[in-house]
């Protein structure tokens, strides 16, 4: 299959779930300036984690004398409610909420009953060292899915790369209770890091082969100032397929949406499926019909932004309104400004710019 056929995705690993060349047809629909719509939003609900994965929260930069948000500053849920109605009147269609770890916010299956009373599309990413005992809370309030990150499969690979003590029988065993929660389709994102973690692609695609559970290779991206990030340690998706190919016979899947951000591939006797999500090697923004909001609650219309939003004031000041369309409103005002497409322009110059750090914006 020729990687680079594929037009169709966007930087970060999840599908766009919109074909933007429609037009907006619907209701209040809002569509950014070049043409995308507004279908899908990660909300981030911590900035805190418990690993340190040196491509995400380096320990040097997120240690002891790290400040993280107070508390106090996250929004509550019933923020995160009304900011998810106002997207809906826009054309929201799919909710993930990340983090951060986000299984450390307390009281989370309290969000996920209101939000599932939505009639959304709603995710769930996680490391996966607290869903053993989430899982069955979490099914029960109205999640329906969750994916869950694994770049190792052997003990010592997985310490380098979360840079946590955290087994990975623990993410093992909690993508278990994901399955016997019924959480399902349970994905795992696997981060391949050249000379880190490489040699762990096939043991995990062995290892999930026959499970139901679809394991997908996100490429390393410069998200935020802090990893270190280089070129060379990425490892292009055409590549990595390659070498699995020498194991394991796969089979191209018809893309089911033309914006799925995933290549599709299936093992040619039923056993299993796994994606690849080439963010770096072919970027693609023309379909990103992504927003983020922060745990302090600010809009961010792409994951390399500077700079986002403040909603909570807004947020007050509808609630004044009354009538919850101020805040819809403001949000397409943004959105309809918006025009980012990094991932697109990725160069030496872009890399200087000053970028947020996924844990804060959300995964
Ligand atoms: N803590 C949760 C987790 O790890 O699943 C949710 C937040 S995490 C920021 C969300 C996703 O972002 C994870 O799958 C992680 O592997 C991915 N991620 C973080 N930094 C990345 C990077 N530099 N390149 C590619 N993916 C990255
Ligand atoms: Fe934490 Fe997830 Fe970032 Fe790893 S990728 S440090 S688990 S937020
Ligand atoms: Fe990623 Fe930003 Fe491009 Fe969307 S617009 S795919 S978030 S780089």
């Amino acid at each position: 299959m020729a990687l680079d056929s594929l037009t169709d995705k966007t930087v970060d690993g999840e599908s766009a779930e919109s074909n933007v060349t429609s037009p907006a047809t619907a209701g209040n629909e809002v569509i950014d300036l070049l043409g995308r719509p507004l279908r899908d939003l990660r909300i981030s609900v911590t900035d805190r984690c418990n690993f340190r994965c040196p491509y995400c929260m380096p320990r040097e930069r997120f240690g002891e004398d790290h400040t993280f948000l107070p508390r106090r500053a996250f929004l509550t849920f019933d923020e995160i409610e009304k900011v998810v109605r106002a997207c809906m009147e826009l054309g929201l269609e799919k909710v993930r909420i990340t983090g951060g770890e986000p299984l450390l916010r307390p009281g989370l299956d309290d969000l996920m009953g209101r939000l599932s009373n939505l009639g959304l599309d709603l995710a769930l990413t996680t490391n996966g060292s607290l869903l053993r005992r989430n899982a069955q809370a979490l099914a029960a309030a109205g999640l329906t899915r969750v994916t869950v990150s694994l770049d190792a499969l052997d003990d010592d690979v997985h310490r380098l790369m979360t840079d946590s003590d955290v087994p990975v029988a623990d993410i093992l065993d909690g993508i278990d209770a994901a399955l016997e929660a019924g959480l399902e389709p349970v994905k795992v994102n696997c981060v391949i890091r050249r000379g880190i973690n490489e040699d762990q692609a096939a043991k995990l695609v062995r290892h999930f082969q026959g499970s139901g559970v679809v394991i997908r290779f996100i490429e390393y991206m410069d998200v935020g100032r802090t990893n270190g990030w280089i070129r060379g340690e990425v490892i292009p998706s055409a590549d990595l397929l390659s070498h699995l190919r020498e194991e394991f016979d796969l089979v191209a899947l018809e893309a089911e949406r033309p914006s799925d951000v995933a290549v599709r591939l299936v093992h040619s006797d039923g056993s299993g499926e796994i994606g690849l999500i080439s963010s770096v090697s072919e970027p693609f923004c023309g379909e990103c019909v992504r927003a983020r909001i922060s745990a302090d609650g600010h809009l961010f219309t792409c994951l390399f932004a500077s700079g986002g939003h403040d909603l909570r004031a807004l947020i007050h000041s509808d609630e004044n309104d009354g009538n919850g369309e101020g805040l819809s409103a403001a949000i397409a005002a943004i959105w309809s400004r918006r025009s980012d497409r990094y991932s697109e322009l990725r160069s030496a110059e872009t890399s200087a710019l000053p970028r947020i750090e996924m844990s804060y914006i959300g995964g």
